[in-house]
């Protein structure tokens, strides 16, 4: 019987490929994959867990147990919006070896969250993880955009991940990512002061560490951002990024 393994991040695309996934083939033989960064938004807890008990299938947590920053120190190197050792080391990586210690490639599906406005991605995506099976469900018609599936999950009776409200793009890593831009950056530090500070001294400590003008935003440090927004400078609100933690590749690190 073949198995079905959603990477089951926390975001609202891939609740929704898990419901198409049993809508399609069941509980019974479907498994929920939540790989924890140890620095996700509180909220993402109470979400996974209820959306988990709303699709009905087994939630698997599983946790390296660093967070991107530690990664960042040890491996001495700063993500950013080309290289992401976070979520290699983190997730990818982490979700294979479960993969190969729970699942056979030869009767297992996994599915991603991606959507129809990114197709793209699951079209780089499955080729590159043969012969294990990737599929995204949300590509597929009927066609539903962000915005109806948040219309979906509240018709299922769950509140939305509270950072969807507070205007971000994802509900990964609470809100930071080093794939994300400026615009980004700046409602981290609009909605959540503190948690912004936190990486702006994070990225100034991993500075001094390395000895390098290293930043995570291209030519701009989080500390000069946050001064920049401060003395009414303008900045890029448009450059918002992207994050895809499990769609991404594996690049080596300098
Ligand atoms: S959300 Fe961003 S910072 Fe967090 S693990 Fe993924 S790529 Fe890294």
């Amino acid at each position: 019987m073949t198995k079905h393994v959603v990477f089951f991040s926390g975001g609202i695309g891939s609740w929704a490929a898990a419901k198409r996934v049993v809508e399609r083939h069941g509980t019974a033989n479907t498994v929920l994959l939540f790989t924890d960064t140890r620095m996700e938004d509180e909220d993402l807890y109470r979400f996974i867990d209820e959306a988990a008990a709303n699709i009905g299938a087994p939630l698997v947590k599983i946790a390296e147990g660093r967070t991107p920053w530690e990664v960042f120190f040890d491996r001495r190197f700063l993500g950013n919006s080309q290289i992401d050792p976070c979520s290699e080391t983190l997730k990818r990586k982490m979700a294979d070896r479960w993969l190969k210690a729970n699942c056979d490639p030869a009767d297992t599906v996994c599915y991603v969250g991606i959507d129809w406005t990114e197709e793209h991605r699951i079209i780089r995506l499955a080729p590159r993880k043969l012969p294990w099976i990737y599929e995204a469900p949300m590509c597929d018609p009927p066609y539903v955009d962000k915005r109806q599936m948040l219309a979906w999950l509240k018709n299922a009776g769950i509140k939305p991940p509270r950072l969807y409200e507070m205007g971000f793009a994802h509900n990964n890593c609470g809100g930071f990512c080093v794939k994300a831009g400026q615009g980004h950056f700046a409602n981290l530090l609009r909605t959540l002061p503190c948690r912004y500070l936190y990486h702006e001294q994070k990225e100034q400590e991993l500075r001094a560490f390395l000895g390098k003008n290293v930043s995570i935003l291209k030519d701009l440090t989080l500390k000069a951002l946050r001064e920049k927004i401060e003395a009414k400078g303008q900045i890029d609100m448009f450059e918002i990024g992207g994050c895809g933690c499990f769609v991404d590749f594996d690049a080596e690190a300098a």
